[in-house]
């Protein structure tokens, strides 16, 4: 409490007053609360409404039913020396009974603007989620953890329901309960309402203290756990590899470590929960112990009547009630805090990829790319390029060969803006890729992949994906094209089987037929093939090579092959070494010149292994 800058913290009602976030969170409260701010205030009506609701239900069933049952207690105690005993007690269960239909009816309303706001609130939020996360680049999911990443949008989503919920019915009901004792207590006893205030204050004081305290076995905990979720995803996505190796026990014995060290850092924070639960169980002790004695002292000195030590009872048990939960409150919503920071720190990330404010309109027709004194590297030390220079004609073939790791797939990730480059540029008929949107550039690609990865969706859905206009006779053709169609309807479920998770029902050569009638529907100028053919067994290879005719007429197409009877008829081929490019020509000129290609196709009889 008393290192606490409010203004640091952002100030004003998100600063919660004794709460100092930026030395406790990686991001202050103001930052996290930014995230979940513009979902809460569509929803402003009734998210405040529930705030009111809930407010006056509090105020009538924690001040003022208490109040008329100390006022009938002191009537019946009084007995005949009331005059009108039975008006009085009637008048007074009349009232006492509006007052509690009335706390049912704010109740109850006040849940139906909760379920109204908050299932809006927590929809919008992940589609947020789900909409910032898939604006990341290639790189970036590369460097994380798919399970993690889960783990972490869904923290962030139910760290909402966990910070509403505290909010409202701990923070915001515990207040104004409290405070309309407080008053009411002032009013009638008023030595009682100087203890109840007094108390309070040092109750909350110590709970923060300890709290904050706990916060960093909490971040610890936290940390642990994403350890745990993302060796479990790393094991499930690698069970082949277990299995071949015969691994289980080896790493069932290294998670048995990683599991251990959460559960030391669970036992530590929770003991020290378990300390501020005792401090806290003290405190109320005392509380309930001295409001009884006070009490009592102060009817036998007569101060108060039978039904105010009724009433200081009652009062008492709703206070214990509430304030024990609000304890445990606090925790849940520090926990949740650190919890949506997680998720925070993504969406803070800056994106590797991304789109200037104001991109060029795309002009993309024919498709002439250049690269101009291009360079870069995944990371700072090492470069795949450094001043690459390469100008491919529109609609001219070009064959890529080269050694494992010379560069090639980083080059058509460079020419999709998978990656930036660090410096120079590379241009399609003439406009600058970097001043284009992403999603405009690579409407204009088609491109297959090195390893076919497919959703868990209908082959169908996976092969319209290059074009959701497609009609399905339009679909049946590009499977035929690509000699998909035979092997898909040798299926009972034909075009609605699905494919399993990335794909994994299918066979390799399968998966990349399937990706190449999805490019065969896709209407794009540039064609990049980065070995396409590398699963199909020789016979579909030389069926397929006609539909690649038909696919690559009309189009700028690059073809990555290792098997060079693949790129043996393109207008030209660059062998790429060490990213630089080692000989270029026609496969004529190539092997004349009986360089690193003649090497290469001298092991290879007509383009294949020996
Ligand atoms: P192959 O014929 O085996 O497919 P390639 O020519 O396509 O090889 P690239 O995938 O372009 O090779 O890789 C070029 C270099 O960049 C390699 O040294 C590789 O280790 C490195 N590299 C590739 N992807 C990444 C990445 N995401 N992060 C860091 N380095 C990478
Ligand atoms: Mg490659």
């Amino acid at each position: 409490l008393r290192n606490c800058d409010h203004r640091r913290s952002g100030g004003g009602v998100l600063s919660i007053g004794v709460l100092c976030f930026k030395n406790l969170f990686m991001f202050s409260l103001k930052t996290i609360i930014s995230y979940y701010w513009p979902h809460i205030i569509k929803y402003k009506k009734s998210f405040f409404s529930t705030f009111v609701f809930y407010g006056a239900s509090m105020v009538i069933a924690g001040s003022i039913t208490p109040l008329y049952y100390k006022k009938i207690i002191d009537v019946i105690s009084l007995g005949d020396a009331v005059q009108n005993k039975e008006t009085l007690l009637m008048s007074l269960f009349v009232k006492l009974a509006l007052f509690i239909l009335a706390y049912n009816v704010f109740f109850r309303t006040a849940d139906f603007f909760m379920v109204f706001c908050q299932t809006r609130i927590l929809r919008d939020l992940r589609n947020y989620a789900f909409d910032k996360i898939t604006e990341h680049s290639y790189v970036f999911f590369s460097n994380n953890f798919s399970g993690s990443l889960v783990a972490k949008i869904k923290r962030f989503v139910g760290s909402f329901e966990t910070i509403h919920d505290t909010t409202v019915f701990h923070f915001w009901m515990v207040a104004v309960k409290l405070l309309s004792i407080i008053v009411v207590l002032f009013w009638t006893i008023p030595i009682l309402g100087l203890v109840f205030s007094v108390w309070c204050v040092a109750y909350i004081a110590m709970t923060m203290f300890f709290v904050k305290k706990k916060i960093k076995y909490d971040f610890k905990e936290s940390e642990e756990d994403s350890r745990v979720t993302a060796r479990f995803s790393d094991v499930i996505s690698n069970i082949l590899n277990i299995k071949l190796f015969t691994s289980q026990k080896n790493e069932y014995e290294s998670f048995m470590e990683i599991s251990e060290r959460e559960r030391l850092a669970q036992s530590k924070a929770w003991r020290l929960g378990n300390i501020i639960f005792a401090s806290q169980g003290f405190l109320l002790m005392t509380l309930e112990i001295a409001g009884m004695y006070f009490a009592i002292r102060l009817w036998l000195d007569g101060s108060i009547s039978a039904g105010s030590v009724v009433l200081v009872q009652i009062y008492m048990g709703g206070i214990f009630a509430s304030i024990w939960e609000l304890g445990r409150a606090v925790a849940r919503f520090y926990k949740a805090l650190s919890s949506a920071s997680e998720m925070v720190e993504i969406f803070e990330k800056k994106l590797d990829v991304a789109d200037l404010p104001n991109p060029e309109s795309c002009a993309i027709k024919n498709g002439e790319i250049v690269f101009e004194n291009m360079v870069f590297g995944y990371n700072k030390n090492n470069f795949v390029f450094e001043s690459f220079n390469l100008k491919i004609l529109a609609g001219e073939k070009v064959g890529l060969v080269g050694r494992s790791g010379s560069g090639k797939s980083t080059l058509t990730k460079l020419l999709l803006r998978f990656v930036d480059v660090k410096d120079g540029f590379i241009k399609i008929d003439g406009q600058n890729i970097s001043n284009l949107r992403q999603s405009d550039l690579r409407k204009n690609i088609a491109y297959i992949p090195q390893d076919t990865i497919l959703f868990h969706r209908s082959l169908r859905e996976n092969i319209a994906y290059g074009n959701d206009q497609a009609t399905e006779e339009e679909i049946v053709e590009a499977s035929k094209k690509a000699h998909a169609h035979e092997f898909i309807s040798s299926f009972s479920d034909g075009y609605d089987t699905l494919v399993g998770e990335r794909g994994v029902k299918l066979s390799g050569g399968e998966r990349q037929r399937v990706a190449i009638a999805r490019a065969m529907l896709k209407k794009a100028p540039i064609l990049i093939l980065d070995e396409a053919t590398s699963s199909l067994d020789t016979i579909s290879e030389k069926y397929i090579q006609d539909s690649f005719e038909q696919l690559m007429s009309g189009r700028t197409t690059i073809v990555i092959a290792h098997r060079l009877s693949t790129v043996q008829k393109m207008d030209r081929i660059i062998v790429l070494d060490k990213g630089k490019i080692a000989e270029e020509g026609t496969h004529k000129d190539l092997l004349e010149k009986n360089g690193i290609y003649g090497e290469l196709w001298k092991h290879q009889t007509n383009g294949f292994l020996e």
